[in-house]
């Protein structure tokens, strides 16, 4: 597990003065990256790092020299257009790195003139998915999501007896990945209600959101190998906000007996921005199943993940509808919720899933799953807020929602705070659905 060190000093500011604010997700002691270009532009994306509102142009840096980085392999690796190569590289190198931006970017830093030519408006970017992602994994680590979408879905059977010995996923479909800002088509499928005899074809009615984190994986690993828990960290190069869109009329008729298909292949919407472990390493919490449930096996348990293996990380979403937008409504936030709540560590969830051989790769994503809290007010998903669609939300502006409509947007926003430590953020997710295609 990674130990604080001079990049999370709470007193460090940066020149640059949007910064040091308090309140900005991208203070010096995040740093997290992202693939960017000038909005609207066709210039070759390059990788940056938030600072502020500004975004710090890695090959520039890399071209410039700015700063000392000692190694080609990271130098290399900056100069791309993808994070692949960064991720592959581990942990000691993105420490490297880290620590060399930022000492440059911190007050008083001989590199400030060199580095001011690298950086670029944040609200003048656009973003592309952040590296190429070989294979994505959706897990289902919250206990109260996998409960109250449970009791919808089987009311007599909510939680199957393996859920609590096992972090259930599935394998779910990278080319429909996309970042935020994202809009698609509405899906169509094929639908049954419980009454009618025979399934019917059309738009999806019931299209939800999923609040989810998601884990970007660094250095992989080689088919038949398994990581243990204690190493399971060593693979992960960071977290994103992700929203995983859910046509639940689909996925109530398709998901026996094989799992989610078409219900969750049309649309995800991850974050730009990829906060690391090591930004993260503040943010860490103890964690246990309560004394009274089944206790991890063996090979899912270590000192370490019961002592530091959960994430505090505050998170947020919110709807914008069409109306919203044209009366200049701010999104109104449906749920918070927190990582903590999750039901296995990122450690487990990777742990677990090369115990039978998978092999990982740099930039697979593994989501999650719905992070629902223990509250009502933490329904992460508008199935779990709306009771199945029997009890609308009523917004502000007096519309009501029982599920995702025709120009609607979802925001997820996602944060980190704790005494002693500066307030990171995660920047938001985006996405927004249109209409369905005639043909
Ligand atoms: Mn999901």
């Amino acid at each position: 597990m990674l130990s604080l060190n001079e990049t999370h000093a709470p007193n460090l500011k940066s020149w640059i003065a949007t910064a040091n604010d308090g309140k900005t997700d991208f203070p010096i002691q995040n740093l997290p990256f992202a693939v960017f270009r000038r909005a609207g532009s066709s210039d070759q994306f390059a990788i940056g790092v938030a600072i502020g509102d500004q975004i710090l142009n890695l090959r520039k840096v890399a071209n410039t020299g700015a700063l000392d980085l000692g190694d080609q392999n990271i130098l290399s690796a900056i100069k791309s257009e993808k994070l692949n190569e960064l991720m592959s590289l581990g942990a000691k190198s993105w420490s490297t790195l880290r620590k060399a931006l930022s000492q440059g970017l911190r007050e008083g830093s001989a590199a400030e003139g060199q580095l001011k030519s690298c950086l670029f408006p944040m609200d003048e970017a656009e973003y592309t998915v952040p590296c190429t992602i070989p294979d994505y994994t959706d897990f289902y680590a919250s206990v109260y999501h996998a409960t109250n979408i449970g009791a919808l879905f089987r009311p007599d059977n909510p939680l199957l007896p393996n859920y609590k010995w096992i972090p259930i996923g599935y394998h779910g479909r990278s080319s429909s990945i996309g970042v935020s800002g994202q809009t698609f088509p509405r899906p169509k499928g094929q639908t049954k209600t419980p009454d009618a005899e025979t399934p019917s074809f059309g738009p999806c009615k019931r299209l939800d959101f999923e609040l989810e984190m998601g884990i970007l994986v660094g250095p992989g690993t080689e088919l038949g190998d398994s990581v243990s828990i204690d190493q399971a960290e060593e693979h992960v190069f960071g977290m994103c906000l992700f929203n995983d869109w859910s046509a639940r009329d689909i996925q109530a008729w398709e998901y026996q007996p094989l799992g989610p298909f078409l219900a969750k292949n049309f649309a995800s919407t991850m974050s730009p921005w990829i906060v690391t472990m090591e930004a993260l390493a503040p943010y860490r919490t103890s964690f246990a199943h309560p004394a009274d449930d089944p206790q991890p096996m063996e090979y899912l348990a270590s000192e370490q993940n019961s002592k530091s293996g959960g994430l505090d990380i505050n998170l947020d979403v919110l709807i914008q509808t069409e109306k919203m937008k044209s009366e200049e409504q701010a999104p109104h936030s449906l749920a918070t919720s927190n990582m903590k709540y999750s039901y296995w560590t990122v450690a487990q969830m990777v742990t677990h899933h090369t115990v039978g051989g998978c092999n990982l790769n740099p930039g697979d994503l593994m989501a999650t799953g719905t992070m629902s809290g223990p509250d009502a007010t933490e329904a992460c998903a508008m199935i779990e807020l709306t009771k199945g669609g029997k009890e609308p939300i009523t917004l502000p502006n007096g519309e009501s929602r029982t599920f995702i409509e025709d120009g609607d947007t979802i925001v997820i926003t996602g944060h980190c705070e704790r005494e002693g430590a500066v307030r990171i953020g995660f920047g938001s997710s985006v996405g927004t659905v249109i209409a369905a295609r005639n043909s």
